[in-house]
């Protein structure tokens, strides 16, 4: 346990971080990492070498005997491979070693990873990358290096290198609009991203005992419990005790790798809770939420729990997302989506805040395709999540700013207005200008946006890819349209530019309440697209204007978006076919062998009892044999049709039509067999069935 007094200390004690660099290197040596780091220039062997035996040296010390290249394969999660240190010696000993060539490369078996046919099985060879910008770590006795990942033929095998790609796109062409703008001395504009990320604790042994959390992630049947999360008594609620020493053991391990984790509390539904770090560079912050995912679940078993980061873990109650806050910032220290005292005279904040409302207009199926998975399709338009349709919130005081160019009227910013809460003794603050709207998808928060419609369980770096590329590529067609000005013509002229892209773009902007049904009604009349489902918007993946935008800022080549395109489809029809296998099972023999026991059981005491009282007796009882039998009537025919369509799944071919008949066709068979299930099992007594119900499983936390 770290003593708050030493937290300071103890802070990235696990992290070969800029202080131990500091410490350790040489200056020139230092000083070229330095230069690779923040220009992206080629790191030289002996450089390599120099910082390859600081780490070794910094790592032993620490206590790893191994080292691994860590990268993000398409799967989603992590992928690591350890090798030790060691190398014997002729005295048959050993030393340890780790050489510059090591730290660069590794050259992984890349066969068994995702590729979506950018190579076939025996072409196995793939290659791992040192990434310099993100730094090493020490975990559970290795060393890890994160790395970018690429097949032999040098394609992109992971999210980190377009991640990488789309953050240079950005900044060099938000470079070049600053110094248009006469911010000369701006060099780089790094992406800054937050992801606060919601989870659920259960009980381990009570995880251990269902095979669809276990194999799915998510709960496939499950009768409700008789009170969900309509009391309203769990978001910020008081944190239990055990609760609390899993959340503060797992600060602990996360502060000592470095992550900034800042905020913690209950969420919405009984059971789920919320971790947000402080703000980092994107590439950082990605691969720190990869890491968060991964202590979340450790921290959970130490505690005997389970943590459950799908994106819908349970029917009838809020699932988790991973809200994107997302913003851009000089290295001269601007926040370029700060609006500052007067937002109306702030040129840069309004180009930028500009060109981020056409690039989610513009791109908005690819950026819903961005967060789209199985499991975020059970959440994206329920009554806790933003809807599938994208649109943009900016609050009341950006509204009336934008309203002003639009009217070509000058804009007065509104004073500061005291809060007066009416007491005295109460102390006094300014209000903030705009209130919040937790129901849009894409929502302006002070000098950042939040993009809320990621799912918990995925990685974030689809959707930074997606934004920082779009929002590049606006930035650029902004660029083209006020270059050849100055002074104060381009003045003029931004704000000529301005009313022509507000005019253009206005439609994606909502501030009402996004989960009505009055605004899907809305926003199909303002023509916006509204893709509820992963196969209803993957063809715009593979559109000419995705390709267009990802091949011109070269974050991915045609054959990558290609590939990536078969690998989401793939990974979308498998979870849901894995789904079905287990549904199958659970129902076919842990809720039966629950209910013929009880079916048993009942039917004995019907006789027993018609025996002792002879006659009329036994509504009650018969009552509930009668309900069963009709519910396992139709749960058997509900089955069997499930049992026969993945049978037909399991033949199709194509990516999208399989894709399709998964949504279609099995998830709403998995539905209708639910509907029998859930009503069977809500019959039964809870020490019939082998697995935990609802009920258990969500309000047992102490
Ligand atoms: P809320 O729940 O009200 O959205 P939180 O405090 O839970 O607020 O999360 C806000 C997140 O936004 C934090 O992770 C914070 O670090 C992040 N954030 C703040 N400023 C920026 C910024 N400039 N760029 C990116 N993220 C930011
Ligand atoms: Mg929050």
């Amino acid at each position: 346990m770290i003593e708050a007094k030493k937290l300071t200390e103890e802070f990235g004690c696990l992290v070969f971080n800029d202080k131990v660099m500091r410490e350790r290197l040489p200056k020139d040596i230092y000083k070229a990492v330095h230069k690779t780091i923040e220009k992206g220039t080629h790191l030289e062997l002996d450089v390599a070498n120099c910082v390859a035996a600081a780490m070794k040296e910094w790592a032993v010390e620490n206590g790893a005997t191994h080292f691994t290249h860590w990268f993000q394969p398409m799967t989603g999660l992590t992928a690591e491979k350890h090798d030790s240190f060691i190398s014997p010696t002729d005295d048959g000993s050993i030393i340890m070693e780790f050489s510059g060539k090591e730290l660069v490369k590794g050259e992984p078996d890349a066969s068994s990873f995702p590729s979506g046919g950018l190579r076939a099985t025996f072409e196995a060879r793939g290659y791992t990358a040192w990434d310099p910008s993100s730094p090493a770590f020490i975990k559970d006795g290795s060393l890890y290096i994160p790395t970018a990942f690429c097949s032999y033929g040098g394609e992109a095998l992971d999210k980190k290198t377009p991640l990488l790609r789309s953050m240079e796109a950005l900044s060099a062409n938000a470079v070049k609009m600053l110094h248009l703008l006469g911010y000369k001395d701006v060099n780089r504009v790094n992406t800054t991203i937050g992801s606060e990320q919601e989870y659920f604790l259960i009980d381990k042994d009570f995880y251990k005992k269902r095979k669809d959390l276990l194999f799915t992630g998510r709960t496939l049947i499950g009768a409700p419990a008789s009170k969900g999360q309509e009391m309203e008594d769990h978001y910020f609620g008081v944190i239990k005790p055990k609760v609390s020493a899993y959340m503060h053991d797992l600060d602990e391990e996360l502060w000592k790798l470095g992550i900034p984790a800042k905020t913690k509390h209950n969420e919405v539904a009984p059971s789920q809770h919320e971790l947000a770090p402080v703000f980092e560079t994107a590439n950082i912050a990605v691969d720190h939420n990869q890491l968060t995912m991964e202590v979340m679940k450790k921290v959970a078993d130490k505690h005997n729990y389970a943590c459950l980061l799908h994106e819908k873990p349970f029917e009838g109650i809020n699932g988790s997302g991973k809200h994107n806050n997302w913003s851009i910032c000089s290295d001269t220290g601007i926040n370029l989506l700060d609006p500052g005292k007067n937002p109306g005279e702030n040129v840069p904040f309004l180009v930028f805040l500009m060109a981020v409302i056409a690039a989610v207009d513009d791109y908005a199926p690819i950026l819903r395709l961005a967060v789209a998975s199985a499991g975020n399709d059970h959440r994206l338009g329920g009554n806790e999540a933003p809807p599938a349709i994208i649109s943009i919130f900016v609050g009341d005081e950006l509204a009336q700013v934008l309203h002003s160019i639009e009217e070509g009227t000058a804009y007065q910013a509104a004073g500061k207005v005291q809060m007066a809460m009416g007491a005295q003794v109460l102390p006094h603050f300014t209000k903030d200008n705009t209130d919040r709207n937790r129901t849009s998808p894409f929502a302006f928060t002070g000098n950042k946006f939040e993009f809320r419609m990621p799912g918990s369980a995925v990685s974030v770096a689809n959707a930074n890819i997606v934004l920082n590329t779009a929002v590049a590529e606006e930035v650029a067609r902004l660029y083209d349209k006020l270059s050849g000005f100055s002074g104060d013509k381009l003045k003029e002229k931004v704000m000529e530019v301005l009313r022509e892209e507000l005019n253009a773009h206005k439609r994606i902007l909502f501030n009402g309440n996004g989960y009505t049904q009055e605004w899907v009604a809305e926003a199909e009349k303002r023509g916006l697209p509204n893709l509820k489902s992963l196969p209803d918007a993957m063809p715009y993946w593979i559109s000419d204007e995705s390709i267009e935008l990802f091949t011109k800022h070269h974050i991915l080549t045609k054959e990558e978006i290609h590939s990536r395109y078969e690998i989401l489809l793939e990974n979308y029809s498998k979870s849901i076919h894995i789904e079905s296998l287990t549904m199958q099972e659970m129902v076919r023999k842990d809720l039966t062998e629950g209910i013929v026991a009880y079916e048993k059981d009942l039917s004995k005491e019907i006789v027993q009892k018609k025996e002792l009282l002879s006659g009329d007796c036994c509504e009650l009882e018969l009552g509930i044999l009668k309900s069963l039998d009709e519910a396992t009537a139709s749960m058997k025919k509900a089955l069997s049709k499930l049992s026969e369509d993945t049978k037909t799944a399991e033949g199709k071919i194509d990516g999208l039509e399989t894709a399709s008949f998964y949504q279609k066709t099995i998830l709403a068979d998995m539905d209708e067999l639910r509907k029998y299930a859930d009503e069977a099992e809500a019959l039964i007594p809870d020490k019939y069935l082998s697995y935990p119900t609802y009920g258990q499983m969500l309000f047992s936390l102490r």
